[in-house]
C-alpha cells in the first residue's frame, strides 16, 4: 500500500515539477454577488462599459464640495481626492489631478480627444484636456459622476489580512484577486523551515514552505469568513499533498490564521463541509513569516491571459 502510493507520488512529482501549465477549467464561474465588479444599472452601464456620456449639469459630484475620495463605480479602485476637485464650469464634476497610477489616458474613437478609464477595471470615467490654463496645473479631467462612488474622508478602507495555501499558487491568486472587497493579492511561501525561499527551494520540496497567498481585504465590503468560504470554493480542500496534477507538499491545502477569530472561523467552515460530507484535509496553522515570491509568479494567469488549470469555482457553501 504504501509502496504503491510512494510510486503514485514520484509520478506525479515529475508531473508537479513541469510546473503549472494552462488548460481551460470546466468549473462554474463564480456567481456574481461575489465578483470583483459592483453589478450596473443600465444607465451606469450606458457610460461606463459602453462610454457614453451623462447629461452635463445633472450628475451627482458636479456641485459637490465634500471631503473624501472618489473611487471607481465599478470596481471600487480609488481615482480622485477631492482636493483635487475645481468647478471647471462645465456640467460635470472635474479634476486636475488623479490618484497616482489610478488613471488611464488613451486615444478617444473620435481621433482627436483623450479618453479617461479606470486603471484597474477598464470602467469608461471621461476625458482629460490639457493646455486649458483653468488651474495651476493645466489639466482638466473631466468625469461623469455616475462613473464615481464617493467615500467621505476618515470612512477610508479597515483592512484585514489573511494567508491560505491551496494548491499552485497562481491558481489559487486568480480567484482570490476577483473577490468584491480584495484591495490587494500577493503570492509567496510560508510554513516553511528556511529564510528567503526561493521558487527552486520550495519545489524541491525540502524546505517544508506551502505555495501561498496573502490577501488584503476591505472589511467595509467584505469580512474573512467570505474570502475564506470563497478559497474553500476554489481550490479542492479533500485533496491531500496535491491539488489537481501538482503533486508535493507545497501544495498542501492550509490557512494560517493571524488571530484567534480566524482560527474559530475557518474552523467552523470546515465543520460545515465535513457535515456536508468533504473530507476535509486543509491544515489549520498559525500565520509564520510569509515569503514573498519572486516577480514573475505575482498575477501569473493575468498577464499570460490565460486561465488556471488546477483551480476553478465550486459551490460548497
Ligand atoms: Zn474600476
Amino acid at each position: 500500500m504504501f509502496g504503491k502510493f510512494t510510486i503514485f507520488i514520484l509520478a506525479f512529482t515529475f508531473i508537479a515539477f513541469a510546473g503549472c501549465t494552462q488548460r481551460q477549467n470546466q468549473s462554474a464561474s463564480i456567481p456574481q454577488k461575489n465578483m470583483k465588479f459592483k453589478q450596473l444599472t443600465p444607465e451606469e452601464e450606458r457610460v461606463i462599459v459602453h462610454k457614453g456620456t451623462e447629461v452635463p449639469f445633472t450628475g451627482k459630484y458636479e456641485k459637490f464640495n465634500e471631503t473624501g475620495t472618489y473611487i471607481c463605480k465599478r470596481c471600487g479602485a480609488p481615482l480622485y481626492r477631492s482636493g483635487d476637485k475645481f468647478d471647471a464650469r462645465c456640467g460635470w464634476p472635474s479634476f486636475d489631478d488623479e490618484v497616482p497610477g489610478a488613471v488611464k489616458r488613451i486615444p478617444d474613437a473620435d481621433g482627436m480627444r483623450t479618453e479617461i478609464e479606470c486603471a484597474s477595471c477598464g470602467a469608461h470615467l471621461g476625458h482629460v484636456f490639457l493646455g486649458e490654463g483653468l488651474t495651476p496645473k493645466d489639466t482638466r479631467h473631466c468625469v461623469n459622476s455616475i462613473s464615481l462612488d464617493f467615500v467621505p474622508a476618515g470612512s477610508e478602507a479597515q483592512t484585514d489580512t489573511a494567508i491560505f495555501a491551496g494548491g499552485c499558487f497562481w491558481g489559487v491568486e486568480y480567484y482570490m484577486k476577483k473577490i468584491n472587497g480584495v484591495i490587494s493579492t500577493e503570492v509567496g511561501y510560508t510554513g516553511g523551515k528556511t529564510d528567503h525561499p526561493d521558487y527552486k527551494q520550495v519545489c524541491s520540496g525540502t524546505t517544508g514552505h506551502y505555495e501561498a497567498i496573502e490577501v488584503v481585504f476591505d472589511l467595509h465590503r467584505t469580512s474573512f469568513e467570505e474570502v475564506a468560504k470563497m478559497f474553500f470554493e476554489t481550490h479542492d480542500p479533500t485533496e491531500w499533498n496535491h491539488q489537481g496534477p501538482d503533486w508535493g507538499e507545497q501544495y498542501r491545502s492550509a490557512v494560517f490564521y493571524k488571530t484567534a477569530e480566524q482560527k474559530a472561523i475557518t474552523k467552523k467552515l470546515i465543520r460545515l463541509l465535513k457535515e456536508k460530507g468533504y473530507k476535509v484535509v486543509t491544515e489549520v496553522l498559525p500565520a509564520k513569516t510569509f515569503w514573498k515570491a519572486e516577480d514573475y509568479h505575482q498575477d501569473y494567469y493575468d498577464h499570460k491571459g490565460a486561465t488556471p488549470y488546477c483551480h476553478g469555482y465550486v459551490k460548497r457553501f
